[in-house]
């Protein structure tokens, strides 16, 4: 980098989760360096954010629901992405092989970055059963969707809770798994909800590279045992390497477990939002950043929550060059404050915490490109 040579963008005193405050800049969509960078060197696009806000790589929602023309959980791919700080979303089962393509096209207008999870039934989630009829598990299907949309499609996605799943036990999970092995052991997001299957059963079926989401719902068939302890399947398949996601979602995030979980030591891999148009409009959800702030407000530190979104949630997909501020790195960014506030956070089952600071964005910069959300001020343009 010459000193001569114009950035696209520079951002100045930008603090960081994990200590310091940085410059940082971007050329060619790339970050072109991080540090304390020359006052004379020139960039189209100026910020100064004075030490007061922050600044993380970009966030990466693992479990959102976006594709537009699904009917029962949809939502705009910018609205839960660009608007929210949020650079990345990961749709996690909305379409299967017969409409993958269908949501690519729609989500290719999007300035947000847009992956998918392709549910194992071919049909997406078009019902809300979408398992109880094995014949909608086409491998053969799944396998040509894999093969058509490399790069689209990061994962797997089964939903194994009673109402999915009908009759059909763990029979999908298996199905499921056979997929995984016969395409490269891509990621395999498996949601847990109402039993049957039990959650016992579901883990001991899972290992590294899966992730179970909705990891801190409220249900009987929850992670934690009536007595408050992890179940020891779950403490296995997390010996394993299996990841968990919180999908926090309409019906999927209690306070309470989260609370004794991460007492006990059991830490989020990633924080997900499971938003769609109605959770992100009447609640519980509202946001990723709101769903952060509720980990901050149970306990969590900054640095903690920023990870699940950034490098724990690119490794948690194999997104590589993502999640980590890194020279030459595409630049993905995420600016955000961080507000002493008193406020009140509502989980999936109506309890409530009261929290002290809230994170809210500021901006997103996808490829380098600055997308200012509402909270955004013009303050911070040089
Ligand atoms: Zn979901």
């Amino acid at each position: 980098m010459g000193a001569q040579q114009a950035m696209e963008l520079i951002i100045r005193r930008a603090r960081l989760a994990e200590g310091g405050v940085v410059d940082v800049a971007v050329s060619g969509g790339r970050i072109a360096a991080i540090g304390a960078l020359p006052a004379t060197l020139a960039a189209t696009t100026q910020l100064d954010l004075r030490g007061e806000a922050w600044l993380s790589a970009g966030w990466i929602d693992s479990h959102v629901h976006c594709y537009a023309a699904s009917p029962l959980y949809h939502d705009e791919p910018d609205r839960v992405g660009i608007a929210g700080g949020v650079t990345t979303v990961v749709d996690a089962g909305s379409s299967g092989a017969d409409d993958v393509a269908d949501f690519r096209q729609l989500a290719s207008g999007a300035q947000t970055r847009v992956l998918a999870l392709l549910n194992i039934a071919r049909t997406g989630i078009r019902t809300q059963h979408e398992l109880a009829d094995l014949a909608q598990i086409d491998a053969d299907a799944a396998r040509r969707a894999i093969a058509d949309h490399a790069g689209f499609i990061v994962g797997l996605k089964a939903r194994m809770s009673g109402s999915v799943v009908g009759d059909n036990g763990l029979h999908p999970l298996r199905i499921a798994k056979a997929i995984q092995r016969d395409n490269g052991d891509l990621p395999l997001m498996v949601h847990i909800g109402n039993d049957p299957p039990r959650l016992e059963e579901i883990a001991d079926l899972l290992g590294a590279g899966d992730i179970i989401t909705h990891c801190f719902n409220g249900k009987p068939n929850r992670i934690l045992t009536p007595q408050g302890e992890v179940r020891a399947a779950v403490t296995q398949a997390l010996a394993r390497g299996v990841r968990l996601d919180v999908g926090h979602g309409s019906a999927s995030f209690s306070f309470e477990v989260a609370r004794q979980a991460i007492a006990l030591g059991l830490l989020p891999d990633t924080i997900s939002s499971d938003i769609y148009c109605r959770n992100r409009l009447q609640g519980p959800v509202y946001s990723l950043a709101a769903v952060m702030s509720k980990f901050l407000a149970i306990g969590m530190t900054l640095p903690q929550v920023i990870a699940c979104v950034t490098h724990q949630a690119a490794d948690a997909l194999r997104l590589a060059g993502r999640g980590r501020l890194a020279v030459g790195a595409e630049a993905d960014l995420t600016l955000f404050t961080l507000t002493d506030a008193p406020q009140h956070y509502l989980d999936a089952d109506g309890a409530s915490v009261h929290a002290s600071q809230h994170l809210s964005p500021l901006a997103a910069v996808v490829a380098g490109v600055l997308y200012p959300t509402d909270t955004w001020s013009a303050e911070y343009v040089c």
